[in-house]
This record gives C-alpha cells, structure tokens and sequence, in this order.
C-alpha cells in the first residue's frame, strides 16, 4: 500500500510538470509545424528543401504525438465516464491499430460474449488499448502476433478476501498478450512507474504504462502483468461491470497464462 502510495504522490507531482511543459511544447510544435507546411505549399519535389521540408513536418508530427501523451497524462485528473460496451470500443478502433502496429504484426481480437457495460471514460480507454498495443509493437520488431481478449468474469469473496485490490462482483477482463521480447523480473518490477523506459532516446517517454495504470486505477480497475523473456507479455486490466453481484459462485478467476510475477 506504501508503494502505490508513494507512487501515486510521484504521479501527482509528475503530472503537474509534464501538464506545463507539453501545453507550452504543443504551442511551438504546432507552429513549427505550420510554418514548414505552409513552405511545402510553395515548392515541388524537385526543390532540395522538399525532404527536409517533409522532415521537419514529420518530426513535428511525431513531438506532438508525444506532448499528446504527456498531457494525457498529466489530465488524468479529469475523466468522463459513460457507459460503454468494450467490445464496441474496440471493434472501432481496430484498425487504427492495425496502422499503428504495422503489418509485419498480425491483430486478432476475440469478443467475449455477454461482456456487460462498464462505466469509464471513452478516449481513455482507447488511451490504455493503443499503449498496450503499442508497446506489444515495440517488442517484435521482427514480428510476431497481438491477442486482444474480453472475458466477463466473476470475482468472488475467497479471491477478494485474498487481493486488496478486489471486491467481488463482476468484471470486464481486457487481455493484450504478445509474442514479442519479454522482461525480466527487475524491469516488470518498474515498469508502471513514471519515466522508466527501456527504449532508445527519443522512442520512448516512459509514460506509457504509468498513464495506463493511472487510468486503470481512476476507474476502480486492477492491472497486472505476466512476461517471460523470449516469449511474451500479457497485460491484463480489470474493470468493474457497472450494476454488477457476486451471486454466482465460480471459478472464473483466470491466473497467469505463463510464468512471471
Ligand atoms: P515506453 O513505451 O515509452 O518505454 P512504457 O511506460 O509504456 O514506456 O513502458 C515502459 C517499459 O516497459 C518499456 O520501455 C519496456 O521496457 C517495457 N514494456 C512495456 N510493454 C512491454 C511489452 N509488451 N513487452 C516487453 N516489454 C514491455
């Protein structure tokens, strides 16, 4: 409990930071941005400033991708929960994944049925789905497959007596497992926490997973993680089914796919 309150103080002042610097940052990316699309108004391809003209946009492109992530972060005071049907949130987003992770990656997504409505907020959600996908990229640079899974499951007193993060009811579980790199049990051990990345300069903020787990925790929800290097990772969140009761006993509760923590 220490811990997640530490870093939950860690966040809080993080955000703050990170919420000042990216609107300033935006601001100027914005303009850089504009002022090099507006020049590739007036030149062709033939003209040597094209590619760098290009470059310049691409790479603002890129900054504002990253200041987005950054504000999100530091906004995730800030939620607006509707009921949602997770199925349908990702069915919608699918294909901008797709973009996302390129097609040396496959994507397939099973449905669970009878999913149930969760009340949470609509872009962060896609917020998590995206990072998690994203990341599950990162660790296949040679390819490989992402599995996104829904279940409806049931948490019940024994399990929730046993983890402080439960109560028993009735959950969506959103599974994204990889085939990609894995992590070691010290890198699982910090990976939620704010700027801890393993990727190069420039590729990686380190805000991806804490921004996930901020979000996950706003909405009552518990994330976990299984990973094994050399085979994969899976990420698993849980979040409360709105209306939900523990009256079914069950066994549901599915416990790691393989190894890790
Ligand atoms: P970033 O992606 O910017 O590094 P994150 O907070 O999203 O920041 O992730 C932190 C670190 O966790 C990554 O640098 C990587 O080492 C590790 N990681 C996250 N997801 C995965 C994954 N699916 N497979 C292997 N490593 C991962």
């Amino acid at each position: 409990l220490e811990d997640q309150l530490r870093q939950a103080q860690k966040m809080e002042a993080v955000g703050q930071m990170a919420g000042g610097i990216a609107h300033d940052f935006n601001n100027l990316l914005q303009v850089i941005g504009g002022y090099a699309e507006l020049s590739l108004m007036g030149v062709d391809e033939t003209n040597p400033c094209w590619t760098a003209l290009n470059e310049i946009q691409d790479a603002s492109t890129r900054g504002k991708s990253l200041v987005s992530q950054l504000l999100a972060f530091s906004r995730r005071q800030v939620i607006h929960p509707v009921d949602l049907n997770l199925n349908v949130v990702i069915e919608r987003l699918l294909q901008m994944i797709r973009g996302l992770i390129g097609e040396h990656i496959s994507l397939d997504f099973i449905a669970g049925h009878n999913l149930g409505t969760i009340h949470a907020d609509h872009g962060l959600i896609e917020q998590v789905l995206m990072n998690l996908c994203v990341n599950a990229r990162d660790a296949m640079p040679d390819g490989g497959k992402i599995i996104v899974e829904t279940e409806n499951v049931l948490i019940d007193g024994d399990y929730a007596n046993t983890h402080a993060w439960a109560s028993p009811g009735r959950y969506v579980l959103l599974s994204v497992t990889d085939n990609g790199s894995g992590m070691d049990s010290r890198t699982v051990e910090h990976i939620f926490e704010p700027f801890f990345t393993t990727k190069e300069v420039g590729k990686g903020t380190g805000l991806g997973l804490s921004t996930v787990f901020g979000i996950v925790k706003q909405h009552e929800g518990h994330v976990t993680v299984y990973s094994e290097l050399e085979k994969g990772t899976v990420f698993k969140i849980y979040l409360p089914i709105v209306g939900r009761k523990a009256t079914e006993i069950s066994r549901e509760v599915p416990g790691p796919v393989f190894g890790g923590t």
